[in-house]
Parts: C-alpha cells; structure tokens; sequence
C-alpha cells in the first residue's frame, strides 16, 4: 500500500549534533508482537455478497472450508466486525463478540478433517478513515488495511482468519445493480443475470492470498484491456477512460522490467488496477488506485510501480507478522527506484536521493524499522523511505550479483508463504558469502541515521600530496553506523575516489595523492543515508514529475495550514480540497509567493488537498481539521 495520504507534518527536528557516550549500546533487539494464531488453517472462502447501496448494508454468505492444526479442536474464533451473523450450519453453537465470532463444533475434529462452515450474516459494514468498506457517491469498495492496532481488515467484509499468516483461495459472488460493475481478486468466472434488475459477478482466485488483500470494488466502470500484455486490464469510472489511457501507458514496460528484475508475474489470474476514491492499496490481482491520480499523465508511475511490485513483495512473500511489514513495504517503495532505474542509472541516483532519502531525513522520525509497534510507527516514512534505503545501501555493500540473487533466493523459498526479517538476511548472506549482522543490526534494528562531521586537510610533501580526512559521527541516537565511505578528491587535471571503512569515532585517515586536491566530495554516489551533505533542509531543485513530497503543516491544523512543496516555489497552485467522500469543499488558486492555506468555514474532519502546480505536476496529501476552540 501507498499512503498517499501524507502522515507527515511540515516541522523536521533537526539534531542537535552532540557526542555519543562510548562504548555503543548493543543494536536493539526487535520486539515481535505476535498477534495469537487459531488453531486453524482456513483452505477456501467461498463468499456471496449483495450489496444494497441505498441502505448502506450488506446481506451475505460465507462458505468457509479449513483444517484444524491440532487435535481434538472443538471451539476456535473467526473474525468479524459489526455485521450480525444469523445462522452457522456445521455448529452445535456459536456467538459473537466485538470482533469476533467464537464457534463451537458437534465433536472433537482431528487435523485430519476438513470442515466447512455457511455463515449468513448481513448489517452495515464498517470502515476507517482509510480501510474497511466504503459506500460513496460513485463507488462501493473494501479496502483491506487500515491503521489501527489490528490492521488486517478482511473482517470488515467477511468472517475470517484475520490473518496474514493463513492464505486461502476465494469465490466471490456479487450481486449489484445492474447498471454497476463488481470486479474483485482472480479472474472472472463469469455473470448471472438475476432477472430482477440486479447481476451476480463471479470472481475466482484459485492461488492462495492472506485475508488483507481480499477486496471488492463496485462502479460504473468501463474495463479497459492492456493493448500489449493481455493480462493487464483496467477498471476506470466510465468518464475517465481518456484519462486511463495516458496515465496506464507505461504499466506493460513495468511488468516486463519487475519481470527482468525479479521473476515472472507469480499470479496466474489478471493483473489489473481499479480507480477508487483514496489511496493505493496492493489487493491482490486488483489495485486500488486513487482517482486523482488517473489524470492523463504518467507523473504517478511511481505509485503503478510500488502497488505491481508488491504482487512479489507482499503479495506472494507475505510479512508473517504485521510488525515485519517493511518486508512488504520498504521493498515496494524500493521497487519504485527499481523502476526508475530502467531510465538509467542518473535517474535512479535522483530518485533514491529526492524520493526516498529526502522525505525520511525531513520526517524526523527516529526509530527502527523493526521494532515499530503503533500503526503510525508501522505505516510510517521510517518503513517507506528508510526501509527502501536500506536496501538501497545492502546493495552498494553486497554487490548487484549477491543483491539480486539474495532477493531470488529468499523469493523462491517464499513465495505464496511468508516470511520474517531473518529469512530475508539469511538469503542476502549466503550469497554474499559473509555475515550482515553488523549491517542490519544498526540499520533495521537500529534506529536513526548517521551524521557526519567531516574535516579534511592537505599538505604538500616534495611533488605528493598527503592528504588528512577526519570522520566523526554526531548523531543523537545511542547506534554507531559502521559503514565504508567514499571521497571524491578533485584535482586540477586528476580525480581520485578514496574509500575506507568507517568503524570508530573521531578517526583519522591519510593518503599520499599525486595531485594537489582542490575539493573533496563526500558519498559521491549517494550510497549512504545521512543528512551530512544531502542538503535536506536547504531549498533544492528536486526534479519535478508530480514525485516530489508536499508536506502540509500544520497538520492536524485548527484554521490554517501552509504547503511545503519542494521545486514549486515560484509557481502557482490550483488547490482543491475534497472531503473523504469525494466531495469538493474548497478551491483555492495560490499566487507565486503564497503558500498559505485558508480552511476557515471548513468543519472540522479529514480532507484530501490535492494541489496541481503548472504542467499538469501534482501532489495529494492528507490534512486534518481539528474543531476550533
Ligand atoms: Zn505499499
């Protein structure tokens, strides 16, 4: 998933440089919250669902078909949230309780019996602020995830394990009015007409998928299908068709380069994105893909890309706990430089440093990437962008070959499966034929990043040049970043690129040159994550494409907020600001020299501020509207 919803706020507490107290603490160790596992293992979930949009309620049915995992099971727990179940056959009881459905079976069943439930059950269906199921003015939809301590939301939909551990294969049979379409996981197994004004789309997923990534969307959509790669298609609202086809134009050369890069489409159903009010959410086979952004242009790429990555990271290799998400997401995030990487090596240099770096150094955010415990650590820049930087930086240290077969490697032993942090350095470390601990210790279980502080000096020494380079690291977190580090020493006529390892505070390294330096560059080719040199807090000249990240600040904001939008200093802003249903509830046109949002007369709730700056580049980003006091 993307949050294009930006979570961040515009204020970044800088460090205040100050010297570390040695010796280090050793790396953190990670906390694995591990959510309790029934002992069940759920084979199929064979849903029927029919949708009444004008009363916001669902009436359904679910088969639900598992083994048990121990013996002599009689009472287990499904999942479900605020839809009342009328009726379990297969039972001698069952009953309800906030989320969940606890059942009772006749007798004892072994873990060789194969059991399957009908479950009727039907109510409101509930939702979040981002995940859970949607009724709005165009679209009814089931977003998967959301960010409360129980992420999974498969159970704001259907009875379920509601966990990313048991993958299990899904029918799903949707009855909708029959001037809307229902698309859903798989590939269509085909449509009834009931004969009394509504349809039945049958969808059928015959590989398995971790309940977060079950969905259903339903709108007047026109199918649109992939002129190159036939199992590519498109689900857009029927007045944006001409918009789809500019911004979908590069999804084929996306599927052939993650296929280049990684292995082909593991999935034997379609391939497809489907145009939803909010966000990106990676559900399997069908993309979520916020309206806003299927716009004509290809300047969103880069969220097509991260949501097609996560059908092999995420999707097939599934994070066994919620708290190892970055196995998903930093490597979708990652996957976007991947794919700018097809564009040559500069641009992924540009991206990795404007995209990924930039936004986490600014996030002000200090902790580690596993070990997060709060949905708003778990979704955070530190999982997105840090996450993504650090594989960036596994693959400076290990190499391109030992990278990109230790990805290979841990991809076949886990696909269609899941995974943990340590499947994945186990992986990267045979290929590379030595221990990562040191790395990943400081990197993932660590927090922070380093900041350097450099001295360099040289003197002449008969037709030589010795040449001093101090390094210090000043950062505040108690994680020392043992890491090599790279110098560009430029000459009059000469170059020369010097490279040691970094390993202990205030170090001192002299070379003998045969040239007299005139400057020195620090990480030349941008291979470390570090606010040293980055030139995070000055204003730069990020290359524009609709890439760069618009912070708002305040937010949350009580009666005005100011964008902060790196490149577009200088230009105006069409502002439009939405309500979660869609709705518009403000424009706004913002002159070269303002940046000043006016929300005054606009309730308090959450908005969408979709900013559009000249040629056609935009950003979207979230802000909530406290209440005045
Ligand atoms: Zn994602």
């Amino acid at each position: 998933m993307q949050i294009i919803l930006i979570l961040l706020s515009l204020y970044s507490p800088r460090l205040s440089p100050m010297v570390l107290t040695r010796p280090l603490t050793p790396a953190i160790q990670p906390l694995y919250q591990e959510f309790e596992l029934e002992p069940i293992d759920v084979l199929h979930y064979d849903l029927s669902i029919t949708i009444d949009r004008e009363n916001e309620t669902i009436d359904a049915s679910a088969q639900v078909t598992f083994v048990p995992t121990e013996e002599n099971l009689t009472d287990f727990r499904l999942y479900l949230k605020d839809l009342t179940v009328s009726q379990v056959t297969g039972v001698s009881s069952f009953s309800q309780s906030e989320d969940s459905l606890f059942i009772t079976l006749p007798s004892p069943a072994s873990t060789s019996d194969t059991i399957e439930l009908v479950i009727d059950y039907a109510g409101a269906p509930p939702s979040e602020q981002w995940g859970g199921f949607h009724f709005h003015p165009y679209v009814t939809y089931h977003m998967g995830v959301g960010f409360v301590s129980d992420p999974s939301m498969g159970k704001y939909m259907f009875p379920c394990h509601d966990r990313p551990s048991d993958k299990a294969s899904f029918d799903f049979h949707i009855t909708v009015p029959d001037t809307l379409y229902a698309v859903a996981n798989g590939d269509s197994s085909g449509v009834t007409d009931n004969s009394d004004g509504t349809l039945t789309y049958h969808w059928t997923l015959e590989q398995e998928m971790s309940t977060y990534l079950a969905a259903i969307s339903v709108a007047d959509y026109a199918v649109l299908h992939d002129s190159t790669d036939s199992r590519i298609s498109y689900y857009v609202y029927s007045w944006d068709v001409e918009d789809a086809l500019g911004s979908f134009a590069n999804v084929d050369l996306m599927m052939a380069h993650f296929e280049d890069v990684y292995s082909p489409y593991p999935w034997d159903c379609k391939f497809s994105y489907v145009q939803t009010p909010i966000g990106d959410m990676e559900h399997l086979s069908q993309v979520y893909h916020i309206a806003s952004a299927v716009n004509g242009n290809t300047n969103y790429d880069w969220l097509l890309a991260h949501e097609l990555s996560h059908h092999w990271w995420g999707n097939c290799v599934t994070e066994r706990y919620w708290t190892e998400v970055w196995l998903s997401e930093s490597f979708a995030t990652y996957s976007e430089a991947i794919w700018m990487e097809s564009y040559g090596q500069s641009e992924y240099i540009d991206y990795i440093t404007n995209n990924i770096m930039k936004p986490y150094l600014n996030s002000g955010e200090l902790f580690p990437i596993v070990g997060a415990e709060t949905p708003s650590e778990l979704w955070s820049s530190t999982t997105y962008q840090k996450g993504a930087s650090v594989l960036h930086m596994l693959r400076q240290i290990v190499g391109d070959t030992a990278f990109f077969a230790g990805y290979a490697a841990y991809f076949d032993n886990h696909s269609y499966s899941t995974a943990l942090t340590t499947d994945f350095i186990y992986y990267i470390e045979s290929q590379y034929g030595d221990e990562l601990d040191w790395f990943f210790d400081q990197w993932v279980y660590g927090e922070g990043y380093p900041i350097y502080d450099i001295q360099t000096d040289w003197v002449q020494q008969g037709s030589d040049w010795q040449l001093t380079i101090g390094i210090d690291q000043t950062q505040t977190v108690s994680t020392f970043f043992t890491m090599p580090v790279e110098f560009l020493v430029q000459g009059a006529g000469s170059d020369s690129v010097i490279t040691f390892l970094n390993d202990s505070f205030d170090q001192e390294e002299t070379f003998i040159l045969p040239f007299e330096p005139v400057s020195i560059v620090f990480d030349p080719g941008t291979k470390i994550l570090t606010s040293s040199f980055l030139g995070v807090d000055e204003q730069t000249n990020p290359p524009l494409g609709g890439v760069g990240t618009m912070y708002l600040g305040p937010n949350p904001a009580t009666s005005n907020s100011t964008i902060n939008w790196l490149g577009t200093e200088n230009m105006v802003l069409e502002i439009k600001i939405y309500d979660l249903s869609g709705r518009i509830v403000q424009k706004q046109i913002l002159g070269s020299s303002e940046r000043h949002l006016n929300l005054s007369g606009i309730p308090a709730g959450t908005y969408l501020v979709d900013a559009v700056a000249p040629g056609n580049v935009r950003q979207t980003a979230r802000l909530v509207l406290l209440p005045s006091i």
